[in-house]
């Protein structure tokens, strides 16, 4: 299982901007299309894409790529859409905007007015009453803790607001984490999903869907550009992505997985077609206090930063599935992550543990190559 022992060449993403370019001229019902590269999405995982403005077309029929980006989710969302005309291409992208936008107003609690401000200013109270988006998310993120065996809770809210990465770098106390802990008990959220409401027992106690709904709004993406005439695409929520169909010329979406401690250089490259992939990594928020990284995903039985993983690449069919096991799975640490992996159909894992070896799944075996040419 372990494929990995040296490090990934630091290579930069310029560099691999002459090498690998000669790939990307690509054939389009007879006309063809150069593509240069472009590195969409700076996080977790790079989509390696063409740039819009050095491809030309020069068949009347041949299909038409757009990529656009607008800051949603408090992230980068890039869209890349394929259709078989421009007009169609743009109006598949806003609609996939259009509906990542919808879901932030339901699922985002930096918007007093979303559904689910309105759980967590109710409780200890009411039960609130959810839409039906709403309600899958909380059904799928209680099915993930189930799978991750708990490492994957959404009511690690507190816990994450006394760590504070960002804003203060603080270290809290055992007093402060204990004093949360019981608002973190995922037994006092209550789903009545005959009846479609929630509630949440403590006062307090807050739901937060950051490690599973941006991958949930990247499927819901999709579906929203397909249903406006798109063919193939991407969405892409920083390093929470998904794509369907294949690049005109009948290519698959290359992707390059981002080293964990080398910043701008490739460690492993896997084309996608109708599947998602999600990154999880302790390198995007973070900050160091006497040589030890304290970052943002948090282990629910210690409430300290989970420890065993620099980074857990999901793939899945789905993005609410690669988003949701990507966070899950850096909390259980390699060796549980990878028994899991390996029991799911249709899942792989791309795996960088603590001492930076990389594990790879089975299911992604003989897919994912590695920058160092190591397999
Ligand atoms: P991002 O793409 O924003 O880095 P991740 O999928 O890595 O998202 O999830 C990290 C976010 O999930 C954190 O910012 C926090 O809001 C939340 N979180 C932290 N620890 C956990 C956990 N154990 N289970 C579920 N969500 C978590
Ligand atoms: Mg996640």
């Amino acid at each position: 299982m372990r494929v990995n022992q040296r490090r990934a060449a630091p290579m930069k993403l310029c560099d691999l901007l002459s090498v690998k370019r000669s790939l990307f001229v690509i054939f389009v019902g007879g006309g063809e299309v150069e593509m240069g590269y472009r590195f969409a999405v700076m996080s977790g995982i790079f989509l390696l894409l063409f740039s819009s403005g050095c491809a030309t077309t020069r068949s009347e029929s041949a299909p038409v790529v757009v990529k656009r980006t607008q800051m949603q989710m408090g992230t980068l969302v890039t869209i890349t859409s394929v259709a078989s005309d421009r007009r169609r291409a743009q109006d598949a992208a806003s609609a996939g905007f259009q509906e990542i936008h919808r879901l932030e107003e339901l699922l985002s609690t930096w918007i007093a007015t979303s559904e689910l401000s309105q759980v967590n200013a109710a409780a200890g109270r009411d039960a609130v009453m959810l839409s039906r988006d709403t309600m899958k998310v909380l059904e799928a993120s209680l099915e993930m803790a189930r799978l991750t065996e708990g490492g994957f809770n959404i009511l690690v809210g507190p816990a994450v607001e006394a760590w504070s990465v960002l804003d203060r770098q603080h270290i809290p106390s055992d007093a402060v984490l204990q004093a949360v802990r019981p608002l973190t008990e995922l037994r006092s959220l209550h789903l009545n999903v005959a009846e479609r409401t929630v509630y949440l027992a403590k006062p307090g106690m807050r739901v937060d869907v950051g490690g599973i709904g941006k991958g949930f709004a990247a499927d819901m993406a999709v579906a929203a550009m397909q249903a406006a005439g798109a063919t193939a695409g991407v969405v892409a929520l920083s390093g929470d992505i998904r794509t369907f169909g294949r690049l005109p010329g009948g290519m698959k979406f290359p992707f390059g997985v981002r080293h964990p401690r080398h910043e701008e250089a490739v460690l492993a490259f896997i084309e996608l077609q109708d599947e998602a992939i999600s990154t999880a990594g302790d390198y995007e928020r973070y900050f160091e206090r006497d040589g030890v990284r304290y970052h943002h995903i948090l282990d629910p039985i210690t409430l300290q930063p989970a420890r065993d993983c620099q980074s857990v690449t999901v793939v899945a069919r789905d993005g609410l599935t690669a988003d949701g096991l990507d966070t899950g799975i850096f909390v259980m640490g390699r060796e549980r992550g990878l028994a899991l992996v390996e029991r799911l159909p249709g899942v792989g894992a791309v795996i960088v543990d603590r001492d930076g070896k990389v594990w790879v799944s089975s299911y992604l075996k003989g897919r994912v190559r590695m920058n160092d040419g190591i397999e």
